[in-house]
């Protein structure tokens, strides 16, 4: 007999709405069409697209978004009331996201409110959801900080109530990845229910707790573009996917080359640049520059590469300065016709470092052809 089919993992990304919701950051409508269609034509499965109850403004660019007829699944975010699922049926979308508070710090201080009302909240809204046949995920806020035994609880209602799937959100990126993999692999032995981790990165760890929630058995991970997300951010949709193919050997089908491409477009509408060194698309993450760590490159990549950067879309930079050997002003030299033979490379050398010291940067390839001369 065949081993079962490992369930297909599946992004939802959030970058237009949880990474939207970042302080002072708002998309127009253009730039929200843009992205959508990039992060649907690399093949994420969801994105959540917004917040109906927000008002008329977003409720029409939900509905553009809708009318592109894309391949993705398209969701909303609501609170568990009526009325914004009401304002999502309006948009015309076939799923829904229904947010309650589930810790008792938000219950108590947030909603004043107690765990029976949550209750009744999700039972109201889900019930309304599914009479209208959407598909609900049931958000659980700041599960991270709830009661393990009332979030199982609230899981059995959703899943009695007939809701599709669990949103686990670690609100304030309060956890790590060992403690996030042991709340997940709870409620994933207890219920039926598809499982979803929302993380964030407060602590660093967002990528790693959506990792480890994807191990507990999660099926469906939030990320957004560049992290991008309320205070320090998000999981990032371009490190979960390549963390998932090198640190846990799944790969999604997603068209990965286009990540630099997305990440681009997502800093330049956010008013948020991307970092040269942010993990997987920084523009010089893939840059060489120390004797040792060039040599090792130019004699083969992978010695230095974990993987090929144009498989995200960025290319391979070897950066001439203070730490360069030999190896590298030769290649560098030959790049640019010149015959190295030619050159005294050991001077050669010793100036570029010189160079490069009292400039506090890396040689541009002028500055070294006039170094070239000089030497
Ligand atoms: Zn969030």
């Amino acid at each position: 007999m065949d081993a079962p089919e490992k369930p297909r993992i599946v992004i939802d990304d959030t970058t237009l709405r949880d990474g939207e919701q970042t302080a002072g950051v708002v998309f127009s409508l253009e730039e929200k069409k843009r992205i959508a269609r990039l992060l649907d034509e690399t093949g994420v499965g969801e994105l959540e697209c917004g917040i109906p109850a927000m008002g008329k403004e977003e409720q029409r660019s939900i509905r553009c978004l809708v009318d592109m007829g894309l391949r993705a699944r398209l969701i909303t975010w609501n609170r568990a009331l009526v009325s914004d699922i009401q304002a999502s049926l309006e948009c015309g979308v076939a799923a829904v996201d229904i947010s309650l508070s589930v810790s008792d710090i938000h219950i108590e201080n947030k909603l004043r409110k107690s765990r029976a009302w949550v209750k009744e909240q999700l039972r109201r809204a889900l019930g309304f959801a599914k009479r209208h046949d959407l598909y609900v995920c049931v958000g659980g806020e700041d599960a991270g900080r709830a009661d393990p035994a009332f979030l199982l609880e609230l899981l059995r209602i959703a899943e009695a109530e007939g809701a599709d799937r669990f949103r686990f959100c670690d609100t304030l990126g309060l956890l790590d990845p060992f403690t996030i993999y042991e709340r997940i692999h709870y409620l994933a032995q207890r219920t039926g229910l598809d499982l979803e981790v929302h993380t964030h990165n407060d602590l660093g760890m967002a990528t790693a707790n959506a990792l480890a929630g994807v191990r507990a058995g999660a099926r469906f991970v939030n990320t957004t573009v560049n992290g991008l997300g309320e205070r320090a951010g998000n999981a990032a949709l371009e490190e979960v996917v390549m963390a998932l193919k090198y640190a846990c050997a799944t790969e999604l089908e997603i068209d990965t080359s286009r990540f630099v491409e997305l990440s681009r477009l997502v800093g330049t509408a956010s008013g948020r640049p991307v970092p040269e060194w942010k993990a997987v698309v920084g523009e010089r993450v893939f840059a060489h520059e120390s004797g040792l760590h060039a040599d090792g490159v130019l004699k083969n990549p992978k010695n230095y590469e974990g993987f090929d950067p144009k498989e995200v879309g960025l290319q391979r930079h070897l950066v001439l300065g203070k730490h360069s050997g030999r190896h590298a002003v030769q290649e560098r030299l030959q790049q640019l016709g010149v015959d190295p033979a030619t050159v005294a490379v050991d001077r050669l050398l010793e100036r570029v470092r010189h160079f490069s010291r009292q400039q506090k940067r890396s040689v541009t390839d002028r500055e070294l052809l006039e170094l070239c001369r000089a030497a």
